[in-house]
């Protein structure tokens, strides 16, 4: 049985992800950071279906968070197959009014935590092994509402590129895959209620509607499939063709 690590699999894409993989019949470590009602109803979800998972506990992006996590990962597993870094956090505003705190917040999440998880995984991930980062489809569009955030996920799918050169050797592939417009409750606030935003938001993609989360899951489930051996150092666009 592969193991999984997804970070952020309590809400959203990531919770999406885990139940995904939990189908394939994978053990999930279900990562979160707050909410752990949702982390424990993802677990249930799959055991119910008859997969197997636990929860593990951690705050991202402040001092120690890499190890809090891998201290409870450690406790339930030996080894890693896939790595899913899919937490990460949005703070809107445009180059006028980013402050530096917002500035470092969005780089400690969404930079520094994934950066220092791959490196500690690296003694656990097994040959042959997975590492996916959910970017975004902002990396290729511009996007002057968050020029700090888009900088974050430029600077992982850049890092990724490298990493598969590294790991390439142990047959480990690293790859991004991008989302656009995701209902999530990342989005909650502006998209949900609004049908109006909405019928924008599915306007900017060629398919003609919001993303689900099960949409990039899947293509995550693709990415860490061995018919995906032959694919690293890539972002895979899982935006619904927005922006075309
Ligand atoms: P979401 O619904 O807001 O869920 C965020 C998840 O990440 C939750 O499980 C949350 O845990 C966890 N998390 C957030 N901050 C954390 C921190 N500081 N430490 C540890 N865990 C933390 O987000 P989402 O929309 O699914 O986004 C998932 C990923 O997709 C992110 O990297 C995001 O940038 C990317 N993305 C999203 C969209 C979109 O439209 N939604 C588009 C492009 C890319 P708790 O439940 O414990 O809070």
């Amino acid at each position: 049985m592969r193991t999984a690590l997804v970070t952020g699999a309590s809400r959203g894409i990531g919770r999406a992800i885990a139940l995904r993989l939990g189908r394939e019949g994978v053990r999930v470590a279900v990562h979160y950071a707050v909410d752990g009602t949702a982390a424990e109803e993802v677990v249930t979800a799959i055991t119910e279906a008859g997969g197997e998972a636990f929860p593990v506990r951690a705050e991202l992006g402040v001092d120690g968070d890499v190890e809090t996590l891998f201290a409870a990962l450690e406790k339930e597993v030996d080894g890693l197959d896939i790595l899913v870094n899919n937490a990460g956090i949005f703070i809107s505003g445009g180059i006028a009014e980013v402050t530096p705190e917002a500035y470092d917040r969005l780089f400690a999440v969404n930079v520094r935590a994934p950066f220092f998880i791959v490196q500690r995984a690296l003694p656990l991930l097994r040959d042959g092994g997975r590492v996916v980062t959910i970017t975004s489809g902002v990396t290729r569009m511009a996007f002057p509402e968050s020029p700090a955030y888009v900088a974050t996920k430029g600077a992982v799918e850049v890092l990724n590129r490298t990493l598969a050169k590294e790991l390439g050797p142990r047959g480990i592939t690293v790859n991004s895959v991008s989302p656009g417009i995701t209902d999530t409750d990342m989005n909650a606030g502006w998209l949900r209620g609004d049908p109006r935003a909405q019928e924008e938001a599915a306007g900017q993609a060629a398919l003609a509607r919001v993303g689900a989360a099960e949409d990039i899951a899947d293509v995550v489930a693709f990415v860490v499939s061995d018919d995906a051996r032959w694919v690293t150092g890539t972002v895979l666009d899982a935006t619904g063709g927005s922006g075309l």
